[in-house]
């Protein structure tokens, strides 16, 4: 079972994920926890180099997070999945459709078809959703903000309306919950959605 988890900065997805986990450990269950970027060791020199290295246009920011993709996928999603594992990740392939796609207007279909190709067409079975509004998404963060977190409004505010829209035109893979509900209640839904696939 793959489960990812989206939404902008600051929505609560590490803090549902660790809870993800935690739950799943409980039952028994393999739960691999990881994110994009970042879910390996060359993924952690790509986000590195995407978040805080040298400015990239936006076609080259894409094919960073598709490099990390392809090779999250082919290293530890696969073979988790492989042998029975649930793989909880921050973030996949509709951030970058949001993200680059939209936020970065190099288009939602063409970033879909990178994405799809980085993976061997690898979806999750269910994505979460948390959806916040992004002014209050950037005062719930702290520490020094990075290269996207600093972006303009305009930009968190598209990717918003793309997540959304994702997400209505897709029900049956996405749970859109409101993320300024308390964390226990959030967790409670995801297990909700999650209890049947894992049983079947
Ligand atoms: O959620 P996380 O802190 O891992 O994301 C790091 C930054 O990268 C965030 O500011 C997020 O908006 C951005 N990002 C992006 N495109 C992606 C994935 C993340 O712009 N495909």
């Amino acid at each position: 079972v793959f489960v990812s988890f989206e939404g902008g900065d600051g929505a609560g997805k590490s803090t549902q994920v660790r809870l993800l986990g935690e739950w799943l450990a409980a039952r028994g269950r393999e739960a691999v926890l990881t994110r994009e970027p970042g879910g390996t060791e060359l993924g952690r020199t790509l986000r590195d180099a995407v978040l805080h290295g040298e400015h990239v246009d936006a076609r080259t920011e894409a094919l960073l997070y598709a490099t990390d993709r392809a090779h999250h996928v082919a290293s530890l999603v696969r073979p988790a999945l492989e042998r029975g594992a649930v793989v909880v990740t921050d973030r996949y392939l509709d951030s970058s459709v949001a993200y680059q796609g939209t936020g970065r207007e190099l288009g939602a279909d063409e970033v879909e078809r990178l994405s799809l190709w980085a993976t061997g067409g690898l979806l999750p079975d269910v994505t979460v959703l948390l959806d916040l509004d992004p002014d209050v998404g950037r005062a719930r963060l702290t520490g020094s903000p990075d290269r996207l977190e600093s972006a303009g409004d305009d930009f968190h505010h598209r990717t918003r309306r793309a997540f959304l829209a994702r997400a209505a035109a897709d029900p049956a893979r996405w749970l859109v919950l409101d993320a300024t509900r308390p964390a226990d209640e959030l967790a409670h839904a995801v297990r909700e959605r999650l209890a049947p696939l894992l049983d079947a």
